[in-house]
């Protein structure tokens, strides 16, 4: 199937351009882009004009087996610390996750990304008492709505030994999966999925397990998924039990490398920084899971070039996610503006293009096919010079009227390709099943 997309405006992050233009795809693929392009044999023409079309946004951290905590009961009680918040609410809900229920979240979770217009997700699971295989089925979940990803399982030695080694195992077999199934970047029609390496947080894992971890990085090319100083907690427990920080304890056991994402580094020291910076990794940014945890907000002014926005769970909308951060940003006085935001924005585009080897964000020919066409009818002028306070101010998921990952249609003129309302109900009975499981737990 091959479309030619007409009269678009086609607009991109990094660096914010607008114009019209025709754009052929086709085998998963931008594979012309003119100002005037004709039709060819076998092209669905779609008229877009006063549409607006712009890549996929990328959700650089997230966890989609929490899909189901949306209106879950109460804790025992209320938590009184980071470490409670994980005790009493995540850590009860990622145990009562099963075959079934990792699957349905994950459908929950992917579906609310294609509404929002996320086509490519950087998910962190974790599921303890389902480890075996459940990379496979977020997997399965994610192709059934169609939508592209960067998988991992979090590492951790909270279960003991054998389930961090089961967590390990994981890791590994849709690492090898990956690279068995991999295509190469000129085959027509690219594949969906990626493996990292999943850790949990410092705080939780022994120098026995981050050495294994840096082992199956350095044995696949693979960059570290990891939650880094999040709460302080986790830099106070670095100093107590390894007298040193939490980054530099991951660069001693070599688990920073280029590919890497840091999540949140909330309380991290400007040498912490530094140390991660040289290293290349990525520090996702996560504002509203932030400021529901009250971890404290971190350094963003001072985190550098490679900061990314995720949603550490809280849906996927990354256009809420950005305003979000725009707003605290100003909030705490950062000086960081509209503009700032715009170019984390495009840093998704660029994380998901590193990962994938083949360009996501350009909307150029050879770019991959995964792009928005939003409705935005604004009632000021839009230019590339102003797109990021139009992004702040105007421009929001409830634009995204189509979806389109790999050449496919996710979403068409907000008509899911998929029985919608039927896999919603699935979910519901799955949610009920894993909240009367957790009342055990
Ligand atoms: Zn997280």
């Amino acid at each position: 199937m091959s479309y030619l997309l007409k009269s678009a405006t086609v607009t991109t992050l990094g660096p914010p351009t607008l114009g019209r233009a025709d754009l052929r795809v086709a085998a998963g693929r931008i594979v012309e882009r003119g100002s005037q392009l004709d039709p060819r044999e076998g092209d669905e023409i779609i008229d877009l004009t006063g549409k607006l079309v712009m890549p996929g946004m990328v959700c650089a951290h997230t966890h989609l087996y929490s899909a189901f905590a949306r209106g879950m009961p109460a804790p025992p009680r209320t938590p009184a610390s980071f470490k409670e918040i994980l005790e009493l609410i995540w850590w009860r809900l990622d145990r009562a996750l099963d075959e079934e229920t990792i699957y349905w979240s994950a459908v929950a979770g992917a579906l609310d990304a294609a509404r929002a217009g996320t086509t490519c997700l950087f998910d962190h699971h974790a599921s303890p008492s389902h480890i075996s295989g459940s990379l496979q089925i977020v997997r399965e979940a994610i192709e059934k709505v169609g939508l592209r990803a960067v998988l991992c399982y979090e590492v951790t030695d909270r279960g003991g030994a054998a389930d961090r080694d089961r967590g390990l195992e994981e890791n590994r077999a849709f690492l090898q999966w990956v690279s068995a199934s991999r295509q190469s970047p000129d085959e027509p029609q690219p594949d969906l999925f990626r493996a990292m390496v999943g850790a949990h947080a410092s705080f939780t894992l022994s120098d026995e397990s981050l050495d294994a971890c840096a082992a199956l990085m350095r044995e696949f090319d693979a960059g570290l998924h990891i939650h880094v100083a999040e709460d302080q907690c986790d830099v106070e427990d670095a100093r107590a039990r390894y007298g040193t920080g939490v980054v530099e304890r991951l660069a001693r056991h070599g688990a920073l490398n280029s590919k890497s994402i840091l999540a949140h580094g909330t309380h991290l020291s400007d040498e912490e920084i530094e140390i991660a910076r040289s290293a290349g990794t990525w520090f996702a940014h996560n504002p509203r899971s932030n400021m529901n945890n009250q971890v404290g907000y971190a350094p963003v002014e001072r985190l550098g070039e490679r900061v990314v926005l995720g949603t550490d769970g809280i849906g996927a909308d990354m256009f809420e996610e950005a305003r979000s951060a725009f707003f605290k940003g100003r909030d705490a006085r950062t000086g960081l503006d509209a503009d700032s935001w715009l170019r984390v924005m495009a840093n998704n585009h660029r994380l998901a293009s590193g990962a994938f080897g083949v360009d996501l964000g350009a909307l150029r020919e050879g770019s991959l096919a995964d792009l928005i066409v939003l409705d935005y009818e604004s009632p000021t002028p839009l230019t590339s010079d102003n797109l990021a306070w139009h992004l702040a101010f105007g421009i929001s998921s409830a634009s995204v009227e189509s979806v389109m990952v790999n050449g496919r249609f996710v979403t068409r003129n907000k008509q899911a390709t998929l029985d919608e309302a039927d896999l919603l109900s699935q979910c519901r009975r799955a949610a009920e099943k894993l909240w009367a499981k957790m009342k055990e737990l």
